[in-house]
């Protein structure tokens, strides 16, 4: 007889949202992690509460503000000038996360999930490990499991990270003062939101990245203009350098980099590593239960995200797909739905990308490029918040919205934003195009006045060639 009907390894958002949902379908569950807080207490959450999406965008927040005040302030009539005490910053991150976190633990509780604190590893297909920090080992007999292992940072070799001169996003989420120069290799979502955030704190921040073209995965129109709004804020972004060593002397890193043919060195107080992450799978014993990999240590699924072997399945970013919190979160619920009888295969067709810098970057569905590459043919439309009352109001007219149409059917295929808000106005292209709506239907949907949701209806009626205020 089997223990319980779920075990989860991994307590991010992608196991510990798998670990309620199951419990609230009836399954007895239990969410083995092994993460530690600063202060040693057990903790939940995963890379997305602790190191990740909420105390980068608590920062990310804060230093808003600040930059806000001092650079915008005196339009608004607001005089003066605010400081920073970085510190009181940080601990204003360390108590949300506290909250957030606590709040998890309190949810699991409330659900009846079993939470354990440990190391998780497959003894076979249906028994898991619980290895205590203590070196206690419970093991737990039950039908089915859920890989939510999560991922780490993307290491380079020659940089290794010592938490001195060479950090990782962790480390670049724990500075204690604004370092004068700062490097951070790799634009990517990363890079550009710590770069911001301590761009704005007054680091000079130089971002070495090797591709030539900037933020490839997003619509072109939006990386362009993307690029000379956080140039002319003072980000300098070097496009085309491959980082390929570095040194430390008199209290520098020296950082060695290819430029085309040339060999440059530039010296730096910090460096942040920011190259990608990679699968954390790390200790599971996949192959004690005939669990397969790819040669990245991306565990392999099938449609329903079972593994190889059946009864074990494996969510978020220790699978292949974007690696983000809420593609984790809903891959958990579907999963869950599966284990406890339901049919339908997992199916995540309208990830939306957010990238919060500011103004923020948001999209859903493939760039224009991509979709006349394929041949599709399209209508595009394009409203800037230059025209729009609200922005105006709010003195932050930068960037636009574009909505990319089918051009036999007005479907919607994509959105692409580019403005402050992006983060929460792309809900609404997700919802549309989840519905299967088209340019029509969202022009003909009321939106209130004056808000930033108008650019939406606006881009949906320029869609049709039919903008009013543009
Ligand atoms: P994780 O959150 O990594 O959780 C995995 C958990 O499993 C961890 O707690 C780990 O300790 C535990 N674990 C692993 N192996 C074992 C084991 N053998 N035994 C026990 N426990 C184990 N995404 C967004 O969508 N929006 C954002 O704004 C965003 N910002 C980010 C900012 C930063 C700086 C970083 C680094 C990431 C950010 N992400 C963001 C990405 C997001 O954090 C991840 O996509 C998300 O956390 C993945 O969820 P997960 O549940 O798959 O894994
Ligand atoms: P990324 O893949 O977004 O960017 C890494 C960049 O580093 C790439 O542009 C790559 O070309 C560059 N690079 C690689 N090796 C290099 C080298 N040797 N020299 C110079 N440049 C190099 O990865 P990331 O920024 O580390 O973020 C990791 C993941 O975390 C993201 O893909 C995303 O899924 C997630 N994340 C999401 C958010 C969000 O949703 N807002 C925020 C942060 C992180």
């Amino acid at each position: 007889m089997s223990e319980y009907d779920l075990v989860v390894i991994g307590g991010g958002p992608g196991g510990y949202v798998a670990a309620i949902k199951a419990a609230q379908m009836g399954l007895k569950t239990a969410c083995i992690d092994k993460q530690t807080a600063a202060d040693g207490s057990p903790v939940l959450g995963g890379t997305c509460l602790n190191v990740g999406c909420i105390p980068s965008k608590a920062l990310l927040d804060s230093s808003h503000q600040y930059e806000f005040f001092n650079k915008e302030g005196k339009k608004h009539g607001l005089v003066g000038s605010v400081k920073i005490d970085i510190s009181q910053m940080q601990k204003r991150k360390e108590t949300v996360v506290k909250n957030l976190t606590q709040g998890i633990s309190g949810l699991l509780k409330k659900n009846n999930v079993e939470w354990l604190h440990g190391f998780g590893s497959l003894k076979s297909k249906n028994v898991v490990q619980c290895t205590s920090e203590k070196g206690l080992i419970k093991n737990l007999s039950t039908k089915n499991i859920l890989l939510a292992s999560g991922s780490l940072p993307s290491r380079i070799q020659s940089l290794p990270i010592d938490n001195e001169y060479i950090f990782d996003s962790s480390g670049a989420l724990e500075f204690k003062s604004a370092p004068k120069e700062l490097c951070i290799i790799g634009a990517g979502v990363i890079g550009l939101e710590l770069g911001s955030v301590w761009r704005r704190l007054g680091s000079n921040v130089t971002v070495l990245e090797a591709q030539t073209s900037f933020l490839d995965t997003a619509d072109k129109d939006v990386s362009a203009e993307a690029l000379k709004l956080f140039k002319k804020q003072g980000l300098k972004i070097e496009l085309g350098t491959l980082v390929t060593e570095a040194k430390i002397a008199k209290e520098k890193v020296t950082i060695s980099y290819k430029k085309g043919v040339e060999r440059l060195e530039s010296s730096f107080d910090k460096v942040v590593v920011a190259v990608g992450r990679s699968p954390y799978t790390e200790g599971l014993n996949l192959d004690e239960a005939g669990v397969k990999s790819d040669d990245k240590g991306f565990i392999l699924v099938n449609e329903f995200n079972e593994t190889s072997t059946k009864g074990i399945f494996a969510i978020g970013d220790c699978t292949l797909g974007p690696m983000l919190a809420h593609k984790a979160s809903e891959e958990g619920i579907l999963v869950a739905e599966h284990m406890a009888g339901a049919k339908a295969p997992v199916e995540i067709t309208h990830v939306p990308w957010i990238i919060y810098t500011w103004p923020e970057i948001a999209w859903v569905g493939p760039s224009e490029q991509f979709l006349r590459n394929t041949k599709k043919e399209i209508n595009v439309g394009k409203f800037p918040f230059r025209a729009s009352g609200r922005s105006h109001a709010r003195g932050e007219t930068e960037g636009f919205v574009k909505i990319i149409a089918e051009k036999n059917n007005d479907q919607i295929l994509a959105v692409h934003i580019l403005g402050s808000n992006a983060s929460e106005l792309i809900s609404e292209a997700v919802t549309a195009m989840e519905f299967g709506a088209t340019s029509e239907d969202v022009a003909r949907i009321i939106h209130g006045h004056p808000t930033l949701s108008e650019s939406m209806h606006e881009a949906a009626l320029a869609t049709l060639g039919n903008a009013i205020h543009y």
